[in-house]
């Protein structure tokens, strides 16, 4: 069976204009993808998702920069895809980021870091259900 993920296109890289190079191995890793689309999201979104970080030291810096421009929001579909798409991704910190990895090649700082992946069952269905009505994953 097919698990699903909520993966986003941070607005760092498509203001770069890595978003059909992200693409482009976020398929050939082998995910389909189920659900798409391009939009800008306000502060008070972008502080909803990312609720759980609310008053870490890098909250206000994070929600700012996600509502700082346009980004891609995607649902992914394949077996193990939470897991894999972490993999893909690669480490938080690019500096830290395996070769080959998302944020390796794209992500420009721990912050700026080009991608979003979510990070287990019950934040997938929040995540999935927080950017995508129903009608929008047949
Ligand atoms: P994401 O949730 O975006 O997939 P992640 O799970 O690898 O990334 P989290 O710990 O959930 O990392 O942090 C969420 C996001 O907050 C990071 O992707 C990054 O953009 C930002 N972030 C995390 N730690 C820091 C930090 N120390 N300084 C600045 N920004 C940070
Ligand atoms: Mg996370």
């Amino acid at each position: 069976m097919a698990q699903r993920t909520l993966s986003i296109v941070k607005p760092d890289a498509v203001r770069k204009g890595f978003t059909g190079a992200i693409l482009a191995e976020i398929e050939k890793a082998g995910f389909r993808i189920g659900a798409i689309k391009k939009q800008s999201i306000s502060k008070e979104q972008a502080q909803g998702f990312y609720q759980v970080h609310a008053g870490k030291p890098f909250f206000d810096g994070l929600t700012t920069f996600m509502s700082s421009g346009p980004l891609v929001l995607m649902v992914l579909e394949k077996e193990n895809a939470i897991a894999d798409l972490r993999k893909l991704m690669g480490a938080t910190n690019p500096a830290n980021a395996e070769e080959g990895t998302i944020r390796k090649r794209f992500a420009g700082s721990v912050q700026e870091n080009a991608i979003h992946g979510s990070d287990a069952e019950d934040t997938a269905a929040f995540e999935i259900g927080y950017w995508f009505a129903g009608y929008e994953l047949i």
